[in-house]
């Protein structure tokens, strides 16, 4: 392999670099993989989206379970969770697509290079040089006319504290060997929130502390409000304005010393402690000083085709700065970046066409600008509102919380945000996401025919009440 030279050679084999392997291979690029993981995956398949997915999807289950005679069907029992089973399923799911991704790389002929990989420094004669150590096995080199660093990110601890079995990120509260009786989380962005929702369901009294002023701070202001409502109708205790002072282990679980909103002195006392306070891109030890690449707050700054300030170095997914850490934008970050290896054309990631998906009990979905930041940016706003309360097949499902919010632009009709707050509403963004990658108006949506009887005729509603003209409110 020394004297392989490859056209990409990629630093993390997450969704950001996996992408980039295989489109690169699609576009006939001679691809390495570097991966210091037992498996490919990365955060999302291991101990992100789709552990998490599958839980929710658990929570989901046992709480159509519960409501079971709402819907005619009787004589079932007290329903009890076999929690190992639950742990077994979501393990399987990985499995699954582990091997799946395997399977993926043999078929696209990508060399998958098992360790650490770390620049050298800036390319000589136009071919970069990548260290590579594993644990037990010799150092190695791998070289390419171009480096993608995709290594991703990790969960920021509070100063002081070190996770364990009682105070817990999004990897050890995946595997607890039984469900907490009652959980405090850190931190309401998407992550504490949909981990308050799969513990609720199963039973948890669950206290969320958040600092900011809302919860799901990146939402539309309307969705947040509405979410906290729910959620606080669910049993969840609900937080804002709270400031962590401290958080010590007690004989029998944590306890959680806060400032709230007015200032004063609060302790919550739990099983476990599930800090959710946001993610540190790995950008250290990858040997970035040797090379010209710029940092922003501890994330990489890139240009449009995804290229830092080295040449022939590009960064993607959870370590770049200036785009939300998800996995759909690492993935498609990463399909940019091999595009312009590839000489091909491309589009660039744009902040304002990224779906923002939160998998909660209700669900959120979201693209575009918030009302708020439509303002700011000094449109003359119209926005139009339904509530799922009018939606027949939302009737049908049992579910009418929540609501779907369109934020448009007077002037020429355009929509510039979508804000869904309900049942599939992680599903229903992806209409939202078309009409403004395709820059739709009201008028030509309002006119666009949406099957019956379906969520997504909640939309058709949404884009007539901009103009005040919803049929079913
Ligand atoms: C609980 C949770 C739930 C989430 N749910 C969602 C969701 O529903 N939808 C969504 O879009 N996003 C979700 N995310 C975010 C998503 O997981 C990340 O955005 C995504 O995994 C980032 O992909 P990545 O490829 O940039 O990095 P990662 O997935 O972190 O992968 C990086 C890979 O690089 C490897 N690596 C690191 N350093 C080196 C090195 N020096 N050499 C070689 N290999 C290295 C790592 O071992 C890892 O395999 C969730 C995150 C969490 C924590």
């Amino acid at each position: 392999m020394a004297e392989t030279v490859f056209d990409v050679a990629i630093i993390g084999g997450g969704p950001a670099g996996y992408t980039a392997a295989i489109r690169g291979a699609e576009y006939g690029l001679k691809v390495a993989l570097i991966d210091n993981s037992p498996r490919l995956g990365g955060t999302c398949l291991h101990v992100g989206c789709i552990p998490t997915k599958a839980l929710l999807f658990n929570a989901e289950i046992w709480d159509h379970l519960n409501h079971a005679a709402e819907f005619g069907i009787e004589g079932m029992g007290t329903p009890t969770l076999n929690w190992a089973a639950v742990l077994k399923r979501k393990d399987a799911i990985i499995a699954n697509h582990t091997r799946g991704l395997d399977f993926l790389m043999k078929k696209h002929k990508i060399v998958v290079i098992k360790g650490s990989g770390r620049l050298t420094g800036p390319a000589l004669a136009g071919v970069h040089t990548v260290d590579v150590t594993a644990p037990g096995s010799e150092s190695s080199q791998v070289k390419a006319k171009n480096i993608l660093l995709a290594t991703g990110s990790e969960a920021k601890m509070l100063p002081g504290l070190k996770p364990g079995d009682r105070i817990l990120t999004n990897i050890e509260i995946l595997s607890l060997p039984q469900p907490p009786k009652s959980l405090v989380v850190i931190g309401a962005g998407a992550v504490g929130l949909e981990f308050s929702s799969i513990f609720r369901s199963f039973g948890a009294d669950v206290s969320i502390l958040e600092f900011l002023p809302r919860i799901a701070p990146v939402e539309d202001e309307e969705v947040s409000k509405e979410l906290t409502r729910l959620f606080k109708k669910r049993g969840i205790d609900v937080n804002t304005g709270a400031k962590v002072e401290k958080v010590e282990e007690t004989e029998t679980g944590v306890k959680v010393s806060f400032t709230d909103a007015n200032g004063k002195p609060q302790t919550k006392e739990a099983e476990k402690v599930l800090v959710a306070v946001g993610r540190l891109g790995r950008t250290e030890n990858i040997g970035l000083e040797k090379t010209r690449v710029e940092l922003e707050r501890g994330l990489i700054k890139v240009n449009e085709a995804q290229e830092t300030a080295e040449p022939g170095i590009f960064a993607i997914g959870d370590i770049v700065s200036g785009l939300p850490q998800l996995a759909h934008v690492g993935a498609m970050s990463g399909m940019v970046a091999v595009a312009k290896i590839a000489g091909r054309s491309f589009r660039p990631v744009r902040r304002d066409r990224i779906p923002g998906c939160t998998y909660t009990e209700p669900q959120i979905g979201s693209v575009g600008l918030t009302e708020a930041q439509a303002k700011e940016k000094g449109y003359e706003v119209k926005v139009g509102k339904f509530p799922f309360a009018g939606n027949s097949k939302a009737t049908i499902l049992g579910t009418h919380d929540g609501f779907v919010k369109i934020v448009s632009d007077s002037k020429y009709g355009e929509i510039l945000g979508v804000h869904i707050l309900g049942p599939q509403a992680t599903e229903l963004i992806a209409e939202a996401v078309a009409v403004l990658e395709l820059e739709g108006t009201v008028e030509a949506m309002m006119f666009t025919i949406h099957a019956h009887p379906t969520l997504t005729e909640s939309l058709l509603d949404a884009y007539g009440a901009v103009e005040g003209m919803a049929i079913n409110a």
